[in-house]
């Protein structure tokens, strides 16, 4: 038998991560990094932040799942309180991404259904866009590295090129359900809807009937400086999931929504053991505990534009290498020349200098520090990225 015991659809990298420890990690080894990657933006407070940790064990210790057959004032209070602080009125709580934008799919199907208007069932996504892995998750992209050999999909999605409004609106029909889109595009390469675009899709969900659903798996909670990132945008969405940030690495999700949007969502239509559950309650109250403490997304937008001068800084000194500075907030992406591959350089940042970041699609290095980073990370961030970017030219220094 040559298959490993742990399935092997990652193309997992050398690092082996034992501890954490603020924004650090450390590996197997010994050695440290400093974790420009959170997670895959999850791992918003760092690693090991004490008010997240007591939060979890003591809720461990105290109750930590009874399903969903039994009152949740645990979920109560979470609920709350992100209603208080967001467009919604209802919230579903998940156990990741993909099941919150299942959710929020379910729910736009429902809510014309309810309406008496089930063939309207379509929504209207996004080229390059990353939904999850789930069938009804990677039906909503067309990306053929996540769909070949998965077909036959779920029906019901079509495809226009992300920041194209006209070509949005030209494919509404009788049968459409409304938009399905992420505000900041975080795999497909750390692209910021324009405001004309997120504001004309709002519009036009108003004129038409339709569902304004964002993903904000990624760009939602915290990190673009703004709770969620359509706040920058002035508009509300109908449905939004949310995930990552939202349990700071404690797996957790969520679908948002308003009443109207949720008119379908009665008993017995949706449900998970695990949604929810005491402990995953715990982890998200400890996080909002932190981001909704007065200041802390202001802090997280003034980091983000000193990380963001910062990087547009290193381009001109390293232009062989980096060609432009994308995305909001802490969720930025350094794009690189043509030349360069975003992998191999990550991996050389990893390797040879021991700084963490994520490639995402259309040769961007995705940067997504901790949102509690201070000046010094930054500081030391940027050396490490200069120093990178001069070593991937020296003979027998590139990494692999
Ligand atoms: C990561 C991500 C998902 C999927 O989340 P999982 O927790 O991996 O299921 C969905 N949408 C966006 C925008 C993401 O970045």
């Amino acid at each position: 038998m040559s298959i490993t015991p742990l399935m092997p659809v990652y193309p997992r990298c050398d690092v082996r991560p034992v501890r954490g420890e603020g924004c650090y990690l450390i590996g197997e080894r010994g050695e440290r990094y400093l974790d420009f990657a959170a997670g895959i933006a999850v791992n918003a407070l760092g690693h090991g932040h004490p008010h997240l940790v007591k939060a979890i064990a003591e809720q461990a210790a105290t109750l930590m799942h009874v399903s969903n057959l039994y009152g949740s004032p645990q979920g109560e209070v979470l609920a709350q309180r992100i209603v208080d602080n967001s467009f919604a009125d209802t919230v579903f709580f998940t156990n990741s991404g993909a099941e919150a934008v299942e959710c929020a799919i379910k729910t736009a199907r429902r809510y014309h259904y309810a309406n008496g208007n089930p063939q309207r069932h379509k929504l209207i996504t996004f080229k390059n866009a990353f939904h999850g892995r789930t069938l009804g998750a990677i039906s909503a992209t067309d990306q053929p590295k996540m769909r070949d050999g998965f077909e036959p999909l779920l029906p019901g999605f079509d495809y226009v090129p992300f920041n194209d409004l006209d070509g949005a609106l030209a494919l509404i029909d009788d049968e459409t359900a409304g938009f399905l889109v992420e505000t900041v595009q975080g795999e497909g390469g750390l692209t910021a809807g324009k405001p004309a675009f997120i504001q004309g899709l709002r519009k036009a969900a108003d004129e038409h009937g339709l569902l304004l659903v964002l993903d904000e798996v990624q760009c939602g909670y915290g990190r673009t400086g703004k709770f969620f990132a359509h706040e920058h945008y002035g508009i509300e969405p109908d449905i939004m999931a949310v995930a990552k940030g939202i349990g700071g690495g404690f797996p957790l999700g969520a679908c948002l929504a308003t009443e109207e949007a949720a008119k379908g969502m009665v008993f017995g239509t949706h449900g998970s053991t695990y949604g929810g559950n005491p402990l995953a309650m715990a982890a998200g109250m400890a996080i909002l505990d932190v981001m909704l403490e007065p200041g802390f997304f202001d802090e997280v937008a003034r980091k983000g534009e000193r990380l963001r001068g910062a990087l547009e800084q290193l381009i001109p000194n390293h232009d062989q290498v980096f060609e432009e500075v994308r995305g909001l907030g802490l969720m930025l992406g350094l794009k690189l020349k043509p030349e360069v591959d975003a992998r191999g350089f990550v991996a050389h940042l990893r390797d040879r200098h021991g700084l963490l970041t994520v490639s995402a699609g259309e040769n961007v290095v995705r940067v997504l520090p901790p949102l509690i980073i201070e000046d010094s990370h930054i500081s030391e961030a940027i050396e490490k990225l200069s120093a990178g970017a001069a070593s991937f030219w020296t003979p027998g220094a590139a990494g692999s």
